[in-house]
């Protein structure tokens, strides 16, 4: 229980870091990913005895075992129990399966969780220091507005945010460029993989080595452990603990940091007996995992789901580690992974626009469920699943809902005749002011910006 973990980066080329140091540094120096040394185990019982305890105090358990020397436990508990102070419902759906509505932060997207936890880290770990920060951050949609949530109005930390124009929603955008204050927001007129080079180019230009940049994308190990939890919750509130229950997670995929939070649940013992990951028609996973090549998508196809519109994730890399091999920050597989066993842990499909509507016609005519499109290629893919397992239909099931209906409401409404009420975070974004900036999807004049903003 004391040992403290070590982060190590999937590149091997890098010296250990302590959390701390992997947090704030965000990506390795060999640009490769940091992941723990370790995954600390459940001992017998520990499961059992989060069984009906709170969101935070799951929390708290889950992670003291990767802040073990970082954090006190007493200052963990007080962080969890104020990042969340929402709800997490867990819907049943018919049979075995539910629904887990991880959209009812303060953003409206299951991406509150981790960044809500991580600048809450942050803070802590440049309290006594007197360090200044500058989170850079793509997004496609949902980490922006998170990110900036997360940390708006935290001393000594800003933040900017780049957004692709034309792939963003207005709600989305309004979410972000609306903070004002430590934050800034600028449209880049290109695709979201354009975005996230230009950002992660940026971490690693010699130019920029006064600015103190640290990541909040999902690079960022402080955005993963926190994703772990609410797998650890879901489990403890649906399962039957005491026989280590089986249980199956859907999870719609896009940088497939949700869904190593649930392979680090799974590494800790957690009785998964498949991940379920549901990409839109940015297929380059699913057919890596059929062929064991894998080809990035350039650019990354555009869908509904469009947080997802991933074309290379860039966990992706984590996830071959994890497995015995070795993918580099571009794509290039310098040892391939243990195939059979990923294809053992993972059911990997895509789910087209076409088939993601008609889900959510068909969830909501069926069970009155009513879902958006990231959680309807989820639920698709579980549906999916189930047909072609049907000895499995009695497995316990959840499938996660990642962000809020109300966050596309025409599309919602295009599908079931009904457009879903915004919950009181959204309602009033109309009203508020919105400013941001505008670049060309070059690297150059994101560079002088930098230089102008936040050299000091
Ligand atoms: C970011 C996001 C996803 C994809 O999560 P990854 O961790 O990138 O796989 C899915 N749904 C929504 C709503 C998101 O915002």
């Amino acid at each position: 229980m004391t040992q403290r973990i070590r982060y190590y980066s999937t590149n091997r080329k890098a010296p250990t870091a302590d959390l701390r140091r992997a947090l704030l540094q965000g990506q390795a120096g060999d640009r490769g990913l940091f992941m723990p040394e370790i995954f600390p185990q459940w001992g017998a019982g520990e499961l059992a005895s989060l069984v009906g305890r709170s969101y935070a105090e799951v929390a708290t358990s889950v992670l003291r075992r990767f802040t073990e020397g970082a954090l006190e436990a007493t200052e963990l508990r007080r962080l969890c129990d104020d990042a969340y102070d929402f709800e997490v419902p867990l819907e049943h759906v018919t049979g075995r399966t539910h629904v887990m509505r991880l959209d009812r932060g303060p953003t409206a997207s299951f991406k509150d969780f981790a960044a809500r936890m991580m600048a809450r880290w942050m803070a802590c770990f440049i309290r006594d220091s007197g360090d200044e920060l500058v989170v850079l951050t793509a997004t496609s949609g949902d980490t922006g507005s998170a990110v900036a949530h997360a940390f708006h109005g935290v001393e000594r930390i800003r933040v900017l945010v780049l957004f692709p124009i034309a792939e963003v929603s207005d709600r989305q955008r309004k979410q972000m460029t609306t903070l004002g204050g430590n934050v800034t927001t600028i449209a880049i007129d290109g695709k979201f993989d354009d975005c996230q080079r230009m950002v992660k180019r940026a971490f690693a230009d010699p130019a920029l080595a006064d600015i103190p940049l640290t990541s909040a994308n999902s690079i960022n190990i402080g955005r993963l452990l926190p994703q772990s939890v609410y797998y650890v919750y879901a489990y403890t509130r649906l399962a039957d603990v005491a026989t280590s229950e089986p249980v199956i997670f859907s999870v719609p995929s896009g940088n497939f940091g949700d869904m190593m939070g649930g392979m680090i649940a799974g590494r800790m013992g957690l009785p998964v007996r498949r991940f379920i990951i549901a990409t839109n028609a940015n297929d380059e996973v699913p057919s890596f995992l059929a062929t064991g090549r894998y080809e990035r998508i350039e650019p990354s196809r555009v869908c509904i789901s469009n947080a997802m519109n991933v074309g290379h994730p860039s966990n992706l890399a984590r996830l071959v580690d994890l497995y015995g091999g070795r993918m580099d920050e571009q794509g290039t597989l310098h040892r391939p992974p243990d195939l059979e066993r990923l294809r053992r842990d993972l059911y990997a499909i895509s789910i087209d626009d076409d088939r993601t509507r008609q889900t959510i016609q068909e969830a909501y005519e069926q069970f009155g469920l009513v879902l958006e499109p990231h959680g309807a290629v989820g639920w698709a893919g579980l549906m999916q699943y189930l047909r072609e397992h049907p000895q499995e239909a009695d497995v316990l099931s959840v499938s996660l809902e990642t962000a809020h209906p109300a966050k596309f409401p025409e599309e919602i409404e295009a599908c079931i005749g009904v457009a879903p009420d915004p919950p009181p975070s959204l309602a009033d974004l109309d009203r508020r002011e919105e400013s941001y900036g505008s670049l060309p999807a070059d690297y150059e004049p994101f560079c002088e910006l930098l230089l102008k903003e936040f050299k000091s």
